[in-house]
């Protein structure tokens, strides 16, 4: 069967780039090798662009939605409940939705691959043939391992459990009101950790920029959160369970493989969402820029312009944030300031830390956006031998 375009997973980045490209009249199959509803590891946490970019109300999602207006942040020994926004959901009901109505044709529990081209270059898994193919298999998708893309750093990692549990063990051991996330900012700020309510279920977990502190990362986590009275002592077996995932935060390097378009523009392969590295490069929030990339993608293919996917990327709002946060970060590691243990950071310094983080967990756009262009312009002209003097002084 001929499609005109075949897309490999169907979590948010696949089924948003289905979702766009169905609605625009397009002939869609998305393969996933996994049958929906699916586990999917995630804290389920959603930032304030989302819906725009899903094209969606919360008021029309009907799965368990958590709205949140504050975060509770625990850094350098101290608590601070911060004022913000966003909602959780779960992942388990979210991406089941989103795939569902996608419109497009669904093959579930088939694993893609081999994945080749038949003498007319219409891409082939299975029996399925089309165009083009879209890659949104997450880190280890099959596409992005036919074309890989740039990958100048390693993936970061996170453990993660979601468990049911007794509600009224809930609402009597979570700080906050519910849905209201606990975030724990590591001390070396290489990472952080969390502990969300969501009613009847609880998710925690936590995430390192190096996959091998994320055991040792979560083990603290689980001590203080449990030490602090904030787990249901009951559930105590539910965090032996933990699992773990890695995954790629966004690079500026990473969307020069975001698309292999034929000559004449009338077929290809792209990749979208984990499969690309999108990740934010501090929060390593994940669903947005799937969601983002899918959409975008969509769009440059019914515009009858796939090779414009990278640059609809790059000029995205969201993205060009993620650019400068990127940027912002390898500036502060580039001063090889070695990362200080939080009780070396002043108090004001704590709470700036503190409130960013949670102003960036909901989703904010970064203030003054082309103040933050000039000074990196500013740096980037700044000489190179000046610069790492500085960094031996
Ligand atoms: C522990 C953890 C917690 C996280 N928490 C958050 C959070 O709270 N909020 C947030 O925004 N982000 C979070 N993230 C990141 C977020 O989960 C991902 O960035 C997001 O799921 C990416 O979406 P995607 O559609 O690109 O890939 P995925 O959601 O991974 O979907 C890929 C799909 O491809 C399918 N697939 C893979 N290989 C094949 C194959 N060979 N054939 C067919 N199908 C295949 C898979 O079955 C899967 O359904 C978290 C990540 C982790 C690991």
């Amino acid at each position: 069967m001929v499609h005109d375009v075949l897309i490999v997973g169907g979590g948010p980045a696949g089924s948003t780039c289905a979702r766009f490209l169905v609605g625009g009249g397009a002939k869609v199959a998305v393969v996933d090798r996994a049958e929906f509803p699916r586990v999917k590891l995630c804290g389920g946490w959603l930032s304030t662009p989302i819906w725009d970019a899903l094209a969606l109300t919360p008021r029309d999602y009907p799965g368990g939605l958590w709205e949140w207006r504050t975060c509770h942040v625990r850094y350098g020994g101290e608590d601070r409940a911060i004022a913000c926004h966003g909602w959780f959901i779960r992942r388990y009901e979210l991406d089941d939705f989103l795939l569902r109505r996608s419109g497009a044709q669904l093959r579930l529990g088939v694993s893609a691959g081999p994945i080749t081209r038949d003498a007319d270059g219409l891409w082939m898994v299975g029996d399925l043939r089309a165009r083009h193919l879209v890659g949104a298999g997450g880190t280890h998708c099959p596409v992005a391992r036919l074309f890989p893309p740039p990958r100048p750093s390693g993936p970061v990692a996170a453990q993660e459990h979601e468990f049911r549990a007794d509600p009224a063990a809930v609402a009597r051991t979570r700080i906050g009101r519910d849905g209201e996330p606990e975030l724990l900012l590591h001390e070396d700020l290489r990472g952080y950790s969390w502990n969300v309510p969501k009613t009847d279920w609880i998710n925690v977990g936590a995430g390192t920029v190096d996959p091998n502190e994320v055991r040792a990362a979560w083990l603290r986590a689980r001590a203080h959160f449990s030490q602090a009275g904030h787990l249901p002592p009951e559930n105590a077996p539910e965090l032996e369970a933990m699992k773990g995932h890695a995954y790629y935060l966004y690079d500026p390097a990473h969307l020069d493989g975001a698309a292999r378009v034929d000559a004449g523009g009338k077929g290809g392969a792209y990749l979208v969402g984990d499969a690309l590295g999108l990740a934010q490069p501090l929060t390593a929030e994940g669903i947005l820029p799937a969601v983002l990339s899918g959409r975008l993608l969509a769009e440059a293919i019914l515009a009858g312009a796939p090779a414009s996917y990278p640059e609809r990327l790059r000029a995205h709002p969201v993205i060009g944030d993620y650019r400068r946060v990127f940027r912002l970060r390898e500036a502060a590691a580039a001063l090889r300031r070695p990362a200080r243990a939080a009780g070396q950071v002043g108090g004001i310094g704590r709470r700036a830390i503190s409130s960013g983080f949670a102003w960036m967990f909901s989703g904010a756009p970064l203030p003054a956006p082309r103040l933050i262009d000039l000074a990196l312009a500013v740096a980037d002209r700044w000489p190179r031998k000046e610069r790492e003097s500085g960094r031996a002084a």
